[in-house]
């Protein structure tokens, strides 16, 4: 294969399918346009103050240099301590607990110190995209179940066929991104099930653990029968605190996992971000009080636009959790998601994401478009007004 211009191309064959991100796309189109950025998620509001308080006492008592490779002790046993109050789990923090630069880094080194060449590693779809790039840059291969609207459950016929003799690795995502669903109980069980008669390995992405409406709840996968001793559990501070930019995240588990986990992460980054870590680390023991009003405020910016895009006549799917908002816009009269989310800028001042990128097969999302809820209620108003125009 060649570059633009003749030349051969130098990015390595099986990273060329994921060259640029969506994200990436979608937010420049709107920086250009000057549209409203509900493609890619992140709050438009800072962080509550105790959060910001608490990296400004790191930055002032001398916290610049490089953290531990496994993560600040401080942090690493305020996430066993959260592992164990809110959901019964027991990690060690110093085997069982590995700080990283945000969820992301610990997913790549999840799936690069477990999957190689020959493994299949199963995937709920849509997809938070790095999950296809990882898995490609550890040469292994991705096998998707598709979740449905209207409610994005698991389908347990779809899950059995999927996970099979070549099976490596389950990642499971709840809170869903893109599609916002909460994995259920009896969801859960049928995936533990799975996997523990398959006796695969588990990621869980649950990077939007606090972020949950109505009624729902947060159940992590590792929390059933037989099911510990398999899964790393991932998370991240990024959406519990609005800070999305600080990057710190953690792996949780067995030692063994997180082990071979730290293994990876260490030749990635070896360690960073060492004033968040202290931050996090000083307000974790109160995360439902810290998370308490801005979840609230989710919830009703949820209601905002999702109240607004079905009065403009899109078909919604409204989120159990999570930043985002899916919806149909085809009964705008588009017929492909992509399409309409390069266009929506100019036309209408308004940027998102076209769900169908997150699929192995895009026409199982074709007309799907994922809105971010996580922004002030006058610029949600302010969006769906601009669509309502362009639209009318
Ligand atoms: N997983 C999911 C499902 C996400 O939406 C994101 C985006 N923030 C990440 C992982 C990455 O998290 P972080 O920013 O902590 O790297
Ligand atoms: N998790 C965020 C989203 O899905 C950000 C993704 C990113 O920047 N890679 O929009």
């Amino acid at each position: 294969m060649t570059a633009p211009g003749g030349r051969p191309d130098p990015l390595v064959e099986r990273m060329r399918p994921y060259r640029s991100s969506i994200f990436a796309e979608m937010s420049a189109a709107a920086v250009r346009t000057g549209a409203i950025n509900l493609g890619q998620g992140f709050p438009d509001s800072d962080p509550p103050a105790v959060v910001v308080d608490a990296a400004v006492e790191a930055l002032r008592s001398g916290h610049h240099q490089y953290p531990p490779g496994a993560g600040i002790p401080e942090l690493r046993h305020a996430v066993a301590r959260h592992q164990l109050r809110r959901y019964g789990l027991e990690v060690d923090p110093e085997d069982g607990v590995q700080i990283t630069m945000g969820a992301s880094e610990a997913l790549a080194a999840a799936v690069l110190a477990f999957c190689g060449p020959g493994d299949e590693v199963v995937v709920l779809e849509p997809y938070f995209d790095l999950y296809a790039a990882v898995v490609a840059l550890a040469g292994a291969t991705l096998r998707t179940v598709t979740l449905r609207p209207p409610g994005y459950t698991v389908d347990p016929d779809e899950l059995r066929a999927a996970v099979g003799p070549r099976t490596r690795l389950v990642v499971v995502n709840t809170p869903h991104n893109p599609t916002g669903h909460v994995a259920t109980l009896s969801e859960l069980e049928v995936l533990a099930e799975v996997c523990c008669d398959r006796d695969v390995l588990v990621v869980t992405d649950e990077v939007y653990e606090h972020l949950t409406f109505d009624d729902h709840r947060h159940v992590p996968l590792a929390s059933l029968p037989g099911m510990f001793e398999r899964t790393v559990t991932i998370s991240s501070a990024g959406k519990t605190c609005s800070a999305t930019g600080w990057k710190v995240g953690w792996a949780s588990g067995p030692a063994e996992l997180v082990q071979s986990v730290r293994a990876v992460k260490q030749h990635l980054t070896y360690s960073g971000g060492t004033p968040f870590q202290h931050a996090i680390a000083a307000v974790l023991d109160d995360v439902e009080e810290v998370v308490a009003d801005l979840r609230a405020a989710l919830e009703h910016q949820r209601d905002l636009l999702c109240d607004g895009l079905e009065s403009i006549g899109l078909e919604v799917f409204r989120p159990d959790g999570t930043y985002f908002v899916t919806a149909d816009v085809a009964p705008l009269g588009a017929e492909d998601g992509l399409t309409f989310c390069r266009e929506l800028p100019e036309r209408a001042g308004v940027a998102a994401i076209p769900t169908q990128v997150f699929y192995a097969d895009p026409d199982d999302g074709r007309t799907l478009v994922r809105f971010a809820c996580c922004k002030r209620p006058e610029v949600l108003g302010d969006a769906v007004e601009r669509l309502r125009v362009a639209f009318r």
